[in-house]
């Protein structure tokens, strides 16, 4: 099958347009077809080499795809080759204490889909049944596929992490990301009110089009004072932060006292300088997240299919042009989503 591969770590040039086996079904396993990936951050780190992640080469990126099954194993019954559909990219054992008690995320041999698992840049993927979800007719692959990471993420992020209220005051940090587009659309559907962040206030005008209610130019304004002088000196209740170094201590003097800072990343830097004494002083929570379990992808994705949250796509490129969209993504030059068609 076609695939577009890495066969070693490293710049934009290791993403080789390639030949390699079609992968077979087991018993619980689906074969899709796929028609379009969309990209992550993640991509770039996974071809760029992670501290501990050893892959197998070739190995092929893409955690977000959506196409048409292709085969099943001889033990699937919940769908059927010809059904258009998406997947939940995570992958986890079932198992352990944590899946258990459907924490997926946490399971102690979590994995991701183009990250420890082979990926959608490629005509083929195999995944375990409990991973697809059939999608409407209504829907196209671009703009599925668009959704399922930067959704799960966000939404386990406000919603179960964040505990996100309606009438609160949240912050979303950098709002070209798409996670931030997903969370910008499920921090108003919760109700709340959503201030958006960027460098760019062509960004920012397509965040009041997702639903934010106030707007914040950091080139032009310290963000976190401004944040303050809107909320009355109070602070905001949530800041959804996933930059890291560069943000990390002003997201904590942004916050209002008993405020939640949420993070799922770090795209600047994992260690920022810490604050310890705004953070007892005004008694603030740091919460982790990431991905989700399989009860939070099946609610959002619910949302998305009623056409109640939007995947935002940034534009679409064949795959053979995969190298070209990494570069965008790491000059942050989108808004939403870069989707390969394959
Ligand atoms: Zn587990």
């Amino acid at each position: 099958m076609k695939a577009v591969a890495i066969f070693e770590h490293g710049g934009v040039d290791k993403l080789q347009l390639t030949e390699l086996p079609k992968p077979e079904a087991g018993p619980d396993d689906v074969i899709i077809h796929v028609k379009a990936v969309a990209l992550n951050r993640l991509d770039l780190w996974v071809r760029e080499g992670l501290p501990g992640l050893k892959l197998q080469m070739p190995f092929t990126l893409g955690s977000d795809v959506a196409g048409v099954v292709d085969v099943v194993g001889a033990a699937v019954t919940t769908v059927k080759p010809g059904q258009r559909v998406t997947i939940n990219p995570g992958w986890w054992d079932t198992t352990c204490e944590f899946c258990v008690r459907g924490d997926h995320p946490l399971c102690v041999n979590f994995k991701i889909f183009g990250e420890h698992l082979p990926g959608g840049y490629a005509e083929f993927l195999r995944v375990p049944s409990r991973n697809v979800l059939p999608m409407p007719d209504d829907f196209d692959f671009v703009e599925t596929c668009a959704a399922p990471l930067a959704f799960l993420t966000a939404w386990r992020a406000l919603i179960t992490r964040g505990r996100l209220q309606a009438g609160e005051d949240v912050v979303i940090l950098g709002a070209g990301s798409g996670v931030s587009t997903a969370a910008m659309q499920i921090a108003k559907y919760a109700g709340a009110r959503v201030f958006a962040t960027s460098h760019s206030d062509e960004k920012l005008a397509r965040a009041r089009d997702l639903g934010a209610d106030v707007l914040i130019n950091y080139a032009k304004t310290e963000w976190e004072k401004e944040i303050f002088r809107i909320t009355n000196k109070r602070g905001a209740d949530v800041v959804v932060d996933a930059v890291g170094d560069a943000t990390w201590l002003k997201s904590l003097r942004a916050l209002r006292k008993g405020g939640r800072l949420v993070t799922y990343g770090a795209t600047t830097g994992p260690n920022p300088a810490e604050e310890i004494r705004l953070i007892f002083w005004k008694q603030l929570e740091i919460i982790g997240t990431t991905m989700a379990n399989q009860g939070e992808f099946l609610d959002v994705m619910r949302l998305i299919f009623a056409r109640k949250l939007k995947p935002v796509v940034d534009v679409v490129l064949p795959l053979e042009h995969a190298a070209q969209a990494h570069e965008r993504l790491a000059k942050n030059e989108q808004f939403g989503k870069i989707v390969l068609t394959v």
